[in-house]
């Protein structure tokens, strides 16, 4: 059994934050942990975050080596945890790693520094420390040890894993020892990340050795470690991950960190706060919005999460208890279902992550976001699998490349045989197009790439095999597409170049020029047989296109090609993309059909958060399952049976009503696995 198994038993997950200067004169005056405690059970909390130091450098515990906060008579997370523990709530203890203002204070040779030698400056409670310097061996380690030995926590959560950035003597000499030449700040960004996540790593492995020792029922989670944009290697050193996940112009972050974590080999906290605009500002968001932001997470089959803070003299607020009782309430309604329901796997698109040990920036780029929108806007199943996952492949029939080609090398044959094997490859715009000119893959795809176009727009013209509901016009995609000719594949779009290639003073408009009357020679989108499977390509970069304006006709494509090529889905939604989608499997055979609902007011400036002050149920959403054969369509968690019809081999329903999250049981015919 897994140290973290408990993890994704208690899925109603509270980020306590605690971060408190010694400066307020009622600085954490009024902690009682019996009251603490309290508000927690109201509002379900089964899982909580208790700080043992602080981004000000303070402990909130009897430490021998470091400083406790002046404010408090007693041992916080001592008391916290003990009393959490009777009452059932699992416990990380948090530990502020490479931001400590106190330190920074105290001591100079600790400090992050800068490429010119001097300390990266301090910023309010932002105090950057680097852990390559004796600041792990004199203070950090230390610490952990004495609550590893000491505090009945369940785990650690290591916060503020790494500096942004950090040229101290120290870090120069590992780097020098380690690799052979010299740390400068001319060496490529990824290398230089990669050195700091992993002296975290290090360190992390150093703090599994005192768990060892000490406690070894102990998890380490760190923050950032379940990001995709994090090296694989150092998510690898952690029991569960974390990805902060807070909502900005849209709440689609959550989907996008949940489709992701769910295809990882361990469970992660996909986490939001109940604050509005962020950390701390003790903003308190409306029950329905984080009931949708929960709705999102546990639909998409992760654990909900959100982040508090306590006031400052130590007491938490009674209206966000109240808030969370009935967000957490939705979801303990639903966790026991699902609990034992895996999502099933059907569609990948496939994270660009170039190496093990290094970040992967582009894989939460904006080629990726808006391949994510538009495919949960078109109710595909899809998760989000990290490229060098190769092994998990063949769990899927379809694959999706977004538009960056950052991808390990390694991956091109992977893709060919399983194409080959029956997949489909959907490969957008610069995907397979490496550097020095390199074009993967073009026997796949049954193309030709001959170059880049000259136009920096683009237009194109769907065959009405896979227009979908897009205009039977040329359709604008505002970016530069790649000519190709095609060599044995299928056309099923045509490219049309713009009137013109636009100058300050050669122009019709100040915006996209009109689409020329003809077609160009070269295809917008093509398909070819390969082996058992197929090989899609689209020219340009619709994806990040589509993130960047929301031109509506771009996802319309998207979802007209994906119909032509997915003839039987796994379920079919007729809504619009304010309805996500996620199909489960429950361990007893029976499918679980989630359907997601945003339901968002209007939107103020681009700076403005989304509010969901209320949601309005939205009726009688037509569905369809693929379950040959089934014999009940129940909506969950009320186990009320509703009416449908077979079709072929799909179940054919109307759900009533959806809030927040819409379950549909499609019940297996007996036997049918
Ligand atoms: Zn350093």
């Amino acid at each position: 059994m897994a140290r973290c198994d408990w993890f994704t038993k208690h899925i109603r997950q509270v980020h306590m934050d605690f971060h408190m200067p010694e400066f307020p004169p009622e600085a954490i005056k009024s902690f009682r942990a019996d009251e603490f405690v309290a508000h927690l059970l109201h509002g379900r909390v089964n899982m909580v975050a208790l700080f043992a130091k602080c981004h000000f450098g303070n402990s909130f515990y009897n430490t021998t080596v470091g400083h406790k906060h002046s404010g408090l008579p007693n041992d916080f997370l001592m008391e916290a945890a003990v009393a959490c523990r009777e009452a059932g709530i699992r416990t990380l203890a948090y530990y502020s790693l490479c931001c400590d203002i106190r330190v920074c204070w105290e001591h100079d040779h600790w400090r992050a520094t800068e490429e010119d030698g001097t300390p990266t400056p301090t910023t309010g409670c932002w105090g950057p420390v680097c852990i390559n310097t004796p600041y792990r061996e004199e203070l950090v380690l230390p610490q952990l040890q004495e609550i590893a030995q000491g505090y009945p926590v369940d785990g650690f959560f290591i916060d503020i894993p790494m500096v942004a950035k950090c040229y101290c003597r120290y870090c120069k000499q590992k780097f020098q020892a380690m690799y052979g030449y010299e740390l400068t700040p001319q060496l490529p960004e990824n290398e230089r990340q990669a050195f700091l996540y992993n002296s975290t790593g290090r360190l992390l492995r150093e703090l599994r050795a005192i768990c060892e020792e000490h406690n070894p029922e102990l998890v380490i989670v760190t923050n950032r470690s379940g990001r995709i944009d994090a090296p694989q290697t150092f998510r690898e050193l952690n029991d569960c991950g974390v990805w902060e996940s807070q909502p900005h112009s849209n709440y689609l972050s959550h989907s996008f960190a949940a489709r992701t974590v769910r295809t990882y080999n361990y469970p992660v906290q996909v986490m939001s706060v109940r604050f509005y605009q962020g950390w701390g500002d003790l903003t308190l968001k409306p029950a329905a919005q984080m009931t949708t932001e929960f709705a999102a997470m546990i639909g998409n089959g992760c654990v909900a999460s959100s982040g508090d803070q306590v006031n400052v003299d130590g007491t938490l607020q009674p209206a966000v208890y109240d808030m969370f009782d009935r967000a957490f309430g939705f979801v303990q309604q639903r966790e026991e279902l699902l609990a034992e329901a895996a999502t099933v796997r059907h569609a990948a698109l496939l994270a660009p992550v170039p190496r093990r040990d290094h970040p992967a920036p582009d894989a939460l780029g904006p080629t990726m976001q808006g391949a994510h929108k538009a495919l949960v806007e078109s109710h595909v199943q899809f998760d989000i699998l990290p490229s060098l996952d190769l092994g998990k492949l063949s769990d899927y029939r379809y694959v999706v490349l977004s538009g960056s080609p950052e991808y390990a090398p390694e991956v091109y044959p992977a893709l060919r045989d399983w194409v080959s094997a029956g997949g489909t490859l959907v490969a957008c715009g610069t995907s397979l197009l490496r550097d020095g000119g390199v074009f993967e893959l073009q026997d796949v795809l049954g193309i030709e790439f001959l170059e880049p176009s000259v136009f920096s727009v683009s237009h194109f013209r769907p065959r009405p095999e896979v227009r979908g509901e897009a205009d039977d016009l040329p359709l604008q995609c505002r970016g530069r597409s790649l000519k190709a000719i095609p060599r044995g594949a299928q056309v099923l779009a045509d490219y049309i170049y713009p009137q013109i290639e636009t100058t300050k003073d050669y122009a019709f408009r100040h915006t996209c020029p009109p689409p020329s009357l003809h077609s160009s020679p070269y295809p917008f989108a093509t398909i070819n047989d390969f082996g058992d499977g197929r090989g899609v390509y689209i020219a340009g970069s619709i994806f990040q296109i589509y993130w960047e304006t929301n031109h509506h006709w771009l996802r319309q494509f998207v979802s007209g090609l994906w119909d032509y090529i997915d003839a039987e889905p796994p379920y079919r939604v007729d809504a619009s993309g304010i309805i996500e989608s996620n199909l489960m499997r429950l361990s007893d055979g029976d499918l679980l059909l989630n359907l997601i609902h945003y339901q968002v007011g209007h939107q103020g400036a681009a700076s403005a958060i989304p509010s969901i002050e209320r949601v309005h149920p939205l009726r009688g959403l037509a569905c369809q399952v693929k379950a040959p054969g089934a014999t009940a369509v129940i909506l969950e968690p009320q186990g009320e049976s509703i009416p449908f019809k077979l079709d072929g081999d799909y179940a054919t329903f109307t759900v009533p009503e959806i809030e927040y999250l819409g379950m549909v049981r499609v019940v297996a015919r007996q036997g049918a696995s």
